[in-house]
């Protein structure tokens, strides 16, 4: 039962703050400071848009919520969920140290509320187990960890019959944490797990308008990762809506990341000079090496430290090993492709549960697929790619150049 928000309506009502849980792995000395900071930084970002004011503070290794005015509970937990580092979302009641009496009326009152009120989901003679889990960081309290919950287990026993202490697998685990203050929680809402944007470096994504790459740009996002993008269009073949789509995908994903400066490349003149410089079939692998490398410039020009791509093994001609390893040639930077071992049906799940599945659905049309060979090779010869590339030497540069200086940046947030 835990971890599942089972709230009513009046026990959302009933909280005014949330303990932020995050996983502490790999975080120790200076990189725990840093970490946390930017965890505070993203919730501050993610909350901007919920109605309702909150401070975000960070005292002694915990990190809280807490609304200042009123506001949604549900959106609250939304926006939180969408923040990477959070390891779990606790809704919280703090209460001042009033002495051990006290204590014990509000965690009786804390159970009532929260587990037996109207809003409560627990129907009334049901035989609810429960285990009192305390800790006290501050040593000077009367009572040590064992017998609070020894005396506060005898407590609720007393106030509701039907409940049952359940040390091993309890329904509900209580958590009471002698701090400054006193916090009082049960339920753990699961967060995105991860570590915080900003910790970990920029890269830039290429972002078409497919399933793939947005999900490819939330995975690397998630291990920390700011995230920027390029995207490719070639109008007239490729529409205005097409471009659309791309930008409001970039926008979903920065509910994650943050604000995604989105820079797009009119690659018309470089896709029709290919097509009519080198063989049909190796036109794909061709047009994605002039992708990379114009990717791979943007990025040391804004300081990302590498590329992130949507590809998957064997998905597509032009993600055979021998098709990954031609694209691969001309970067430098490294590539990171986070769905390389994911089967479409994987892809398709994470882009469902990131929002956006229905947004790359959408039946645009890709500048890739426009040019595509009836037949392109699956396993290019990468000696006869650069042949074929030779083919390009007259003019290509200054296209590159000029593609370049008329590119188009887009900063995307929600
Ligand atoms: P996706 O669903 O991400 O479009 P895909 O299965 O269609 O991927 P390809 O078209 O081979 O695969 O593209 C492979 C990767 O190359 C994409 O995941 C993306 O990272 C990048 N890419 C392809 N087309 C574009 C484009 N027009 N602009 C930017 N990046 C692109
Ligand atoms: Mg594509």
């Amino acid at each position: 039962m835990q971890g599942v928000c089972r709230h009513g309506v009046n026990v959302m009502n009933y909280y005014k703050s949330f303990l932020i849980k995050y996983a502490e792995i790999g975080i120790k000395g200076k990189n725990r400071h840093l970490f946390e900071e930017a965890l505070v930084r993203q919730i501050k970002y993610a909350l901007r848009k919920v109605a309702g004011s909150f401070s975000v503070s960070r005292t002694s290794g915990r990190i809280y919520v807490e609304a200042q005015t009123d506001f949604d509970f549900t959106d609250t937990v939304d926006a939180l969920k969408a923040v990477f580092g959070i390891a779990g979302i606790c809704p919280m009641v703090s209460m001042a140290d009033e002495g051990f009496e006290k204590l014990s009326e509000a965690v009786v009152k804390f159970v009532s509320d929260v587990y037996f009120s109207q809003g409560g989901t627990v129907a009334s003679g049901n035989s609810l187990t429960f285990k009192i889990a305390a800790r006290r960081s501050r040593k000077n309290y009367p009572l040590d960890s064992m017998e609070l919950n020894a005396k506060l287990g005898g407590i609720i026993l007393d106030a509701f019959p039907s409940m049952k202490v359940d040390v091993h697998k309890p329904n509900i685990m209580i958590h009471v944490e002698i701090r400054e203050k006193i916090n009082l929680y049960s339920e753990i809402i699961p967060g995105p797990g991860g570590m915080p944007v900003g910790t970990n470096g920029k890269a830039m994504l290429l972002l078409s308008g497919g399933i793939d790459s947005p999900v490819a740009g939330y995975m690397i996002a998630k291990r920390g990762v700011k995230i920027d993008a390029v995207y490719f269009h070639a109008p007239p073949y490729t529409s205005d809506r097409a471009k659309q789509k791309v930008i409001d995908l970039a926008k979903t994903v920065s509910r994650f990341t943050g604000p995604v400066h989105l820079h797009i490349i009119n690659f018309t003149d470089i896709q029709l000079y290919i097509y009519d410089q080198c063989p049909h079939e190796e036109l794909t692998i061709i047009m994605r090496r002039y992708m990379m490398r114009i990717a791979e410039h943007i990025a040391n020009e804004t300081d990302c430290l590498g590329l992130i791509t949507g590809e998957s093994i064997g998905q597509v001609a032009s993600q055979t090993l021998k098709s990954l390893a031609a694209t691969n040639e001309v970067c430098t930077l490294p590539v990171y492709r986070p769905l390389i071992g994911f089967d479409k049906m994987e892809i398709v799940k994470l882009a469902e549960q990131i929002g956006t599945y229905e947004t790359s659905i959408q039946p645009f049309e890709d500048c890739c697929t426009i040019f595509v060979a009836k037949h392109p090779v699956t396993k290019p010869n990468v000696k006869r790619i650069n042949r074929s590339e030779e083919h390009l030497a007259e003019r290509i540069d200054e296209l590159v150049k000029r593609a370049l200086e008329n590119k188009e940046v887009v900063i995307v947030k929600l």
